[in-house]
């Protein structure tokens, strides 16, 4: 697994067999594995909140996740492809399903994480759901709680889609409450698609790198989000210098990813 850098912030690259053997090498050395699904919103978020770039600076695996953080990769000569965070959990749970290792679903609504877990049950045999609940939290009390009989549940795998940056803080927070090597997953809006309430974009824009705007224009409030910091990250991008030795160091090959 190579690990890149966009703006100061790490970004792994690897095909997704590779990435997971890098997740399970750290498991096996007794750590916890904070995967981060790395877009430009994210990292703009970052430039502005020390404590959030710190965050995203130590996950143990970054994925490429936003097409514009593929974008500034390419740019600076690296032909990474994106690895979705959707789908890199679906290799997850495949791997949980197959192994008899449990899994959480924290977050989204209550509808949605039911219905997500119906279809994930569904759809991955032989799944089991250690733990699920909704995201959406009535007080810190109900934040902690939730966390603390997760972690009781002893789930190898936690899935947390809380938005960002809540599902980031809540990881960083509660991850120690774990007492075994646990994987978690910051999944955004993956449980909406999930269960069946949104769908993702046609193939071909997936294709393109262009989901981004498949969800601007089925989400139009997005629009303000990207809007905001979309420019600035393309502006920081191009005025980055890329350490020649970087490159170097790259293995390159797209069908390498
Ligand atoms: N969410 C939640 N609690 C909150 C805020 C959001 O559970 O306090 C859920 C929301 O319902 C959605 C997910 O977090 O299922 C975030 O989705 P979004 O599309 O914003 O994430 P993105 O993919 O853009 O990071």
């Amino acid at each position: 697994m190579k690990c890149l850098s966009v703006l100061g912030y790490p970004v792994h690259v690897d095909s997704p067999q590779g990435l997971v053997q890098a997740m399970l090498a750290g498991l096996d050395k007794g750590e916890h594995q904070h995967v981060i699904t790395l877009n430009p919103e994210m990292l703009m978020r970052g430039e502005s909140d020390p404590i959030f770039a710190s965050l995203l600076k130590s996950g143990d695996i970054v994925l490429p996740d936003g097409a514009g953080i593929v974008w500034a990769l390419r740019h600076k000569g690296f032909p990474v492809t994106r690895v979705p965070g959707i789908e890199f959990s679906q290799k997850l749970l495949d791997r949980a399903a197959s192994s008899g290792e449990s899994v959480a679903l924290i977050g989204a609504s209550p509808e949605v994480n039911e219905a997500a877990q119906e279809n994930l049950l569904a759809q991955y045999p032989g799944l089991k759901i250690a733990y699920a609940h909704h995201g959406f939290f009535q007080s810190v009390e109900e934040r902690r709680s939730v966390a603390e009989t997760c972690a009781r549940m002893k789930p190898k795998y936690v899935f947390a889609a809380l938005g960002v940056p809540g599902q980031e803080l809540w990881i960083q927070e509660f991850k120690t409450l774990f007492t075994e090597p646990t994987i978690f997953v910051g999944v955004g809006g993956s449980f909406d698609i999930w269960s069946g309430l949104k769908r993702r974009a046609h193939p071909l824009f997936l294709k393109l790198n262009l989901e981004w705007l498949y969800r601007i224009t089925s989400e139009p409030l997005r629009l303000k989000r990207v809007y905001k910091t979309l420019p600035m990250f393309v502006v920081k991008v191009l005025l980055e210098k890329v350490r020649p030795e970087t490159k170097d160091e790259y293995p390159h090959a797209e069908s390498n990813l």
